[in-house]
């Protein structure tokens, strides 16, 4: 079999080759060629040190040295070039204690995960060495680990969420004994760093289906162990319209969020997740939920800061859950529109309106029309045309404004500066300096008294 490759690795190969080494196109890339897709990142493995490839080439970063790992950067490609190398004592699960060299590329691919991702391309131009079939198990849309599941994954309890993770990537299935696998080896996953457990998350976010990675997640348990806020939300039943439970209408609103957004995929998943915690039993017997979109967030923001996603990451998700319990209806007074404008913020209105869409088309499990928040979107562009204001640093008035009316800074200041954003928000006319003016001086009467 041959492969098309970027002439830059072709180059780096022959360079190599002209030293004595051998270079070997590895990892992702080799299951993309298989597969017939476009590859994304080129590493490449070899049998030349570290030092060496240092010697060799001009630009070369050493990025991950202690692995065997450095980076050439050739004509604009980077390639991450590791020398042939297997891991040996994982004590913890976690990090081998020692990395060795080995001599044959056999050897390398022997360390790795899944068949798939052991495969080598020998440079420039083949054969493919494939020792664990893994074209066979690609042809059959198949995840398997190389040798022994249960070993691998008491390896480097990461695997069974990167086998998970590729399950949702590439739509294949997860083997029987390798999925059988997962269960137990949960007790090792569960020391795997938070970071690497995040990249893995944020994969199956980015795929198209995230659910198949969720589902197989919960059928292993590693959904109970790594997201247990979700599994809760299993068999809480709705009342009315919703069709689902929580978890599956949680899971459905993250697939038809928008793929590319994963602030918003994120929102769509956990936008529930407190409703098990605040669920009632009313007088009549149904089920309700009050202020469940304050107990989603506050457990959000616990779930999210535990695998270390970054603050603006965990801010900008929190949000949108916060404030995603609205039900817009044609009827709503413009004021309306702008509270809401007002409340969620127009940076983050777009992504609001693709969460409310996700919410209910995993409410029915029906696709609401294409131009479901039309209405509300044109509405909103109207508002923002008529240039009011939405913020307390829109109104013609400020703090330093009131002070000279006399109006003490302090708490029931910032009462009256609340309540005039309000007053402007359901009637654009009153920002002036005269009438905020009357109207703070009349409110702080009232409340001084
Ligand atoms: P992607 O296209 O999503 O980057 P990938 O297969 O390139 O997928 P990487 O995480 O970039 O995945 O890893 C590159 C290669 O390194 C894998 O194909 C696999 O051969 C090997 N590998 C990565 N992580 C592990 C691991 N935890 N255990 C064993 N082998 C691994
Ligand atoms: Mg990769």
């Amino acid at each position: 079999m041959r492969f098309r490759v970027p002439y830059q690795l072709t180059e780096v190969a022959t360079i190599l080759q002209q030293h004595g080494f051998k270079a070997y196109l590895v990892g992702g890339a080799v299951r993309d060629l298989v597969r017939g897709v476009p590859a994304k990142d080129w590493d490449i493995a070899t049998d030349a040190r570290p030092e060496a490839v240092l010697r060799l080439f001009r630009r070369v970063i050493p990025t991950g040295i202690k692995h065997g790992t450095v980076t050439i950067h050739h004509k604009g490609l980077e390639i991450e070039t590791t020398t042939f190398r297997i891991e040996s004592d994982y004590s913890d699960g976690r990090h081998p204690d020692t990395v060795q060299y080995v001599p044959t590329i056999e050897e390398d691919l022997s360390r790795r995960d899944f068949t798939m991702n052991a495969m080598a391309y020998q440079l420039p131009r083949g054969p493919l060495v494939d020792p664990f079939n893994g074209q066979e198990d690609i042809r059959r849309n198949i995840i398997r680990c190389v040798g022994d599941p249960l070993k691998r994954f008491t390896e480097d309890g990461l695997r069974p969420l990167r086998a998970l993770r590729f399950a949702a990537q590439l739509e294949f299935h997860v083997e029987e004994a390798t999925l059988a696998a997962i269960p137990r080896a949960l007790s090792v996953t569960a020391g795997v760093a938070k970071e690497r457990i995040r990249e893995e998350l944020d994969r199956i976010l980015a795929s198209r289906q995230p659910s198949i990675a969720f589902q197989l997640m919960e059928q292993t348990g590693l959904l109970e162990l790594l997201l247990p806020e979700l599994s809760r939300c299993r068999g809480v039943e709705q009342r009315g319209f919703h069709r689902f439970d929580v978890l599956d209408h949680s899971l459905l609103a993250c697939d038809v969020a928008p793929r590319h957004k994963p602030v918003v995929r994120m929102a769509a998943l956990l936008h529930d997740i407190g409703k098990p915690l605040v669920r009632q039993k009313n007088s009549e017997g149904t089920w309700t939920f009050y202020q469940h979109e304050r107990e989603s967030a506050r457990l959000s923001r616990e779930l999210l800061t535990r695998l270390r996603y970054p603050n603006t990451f965990i801010e900008a998700v929190c949000h949108l859950i916060s404030h995603h319990m609205f039900y817009y209806e044609s009827s709503w007074t413009d004021a309306a529109v702008r509270r809401l404008l007002a409340r969620v913020g127009v940076e983050a209105m777009e992504d609001m309106l693709d969460l409310r869409r996700a919410d209910a088309w995993a409410t029915t499990g029906i696709e609401p029309p294409p131009d479901y928040n039309r209405e509300l979107q044109e509405r909103i562009e109207a508002i923002l045309r008529e240039n009011s204001a939405l913020s307390l640093k829109d109104l013609a008035i400020n703090g330093e404004d009131l002070a000279a009316l006399g109006i003490p800074r302090g708490p029931i200041m910032g009462r009256i500066l609340t309540e005039l954003l309000q007053t402007v928000l359901d009637d654009p006319q009153e920002n002036t300096r005269e009438r905020l003016s009357e109207i703070a001086l009349r409110l702080y009467e009232k409340l001084r008294s």
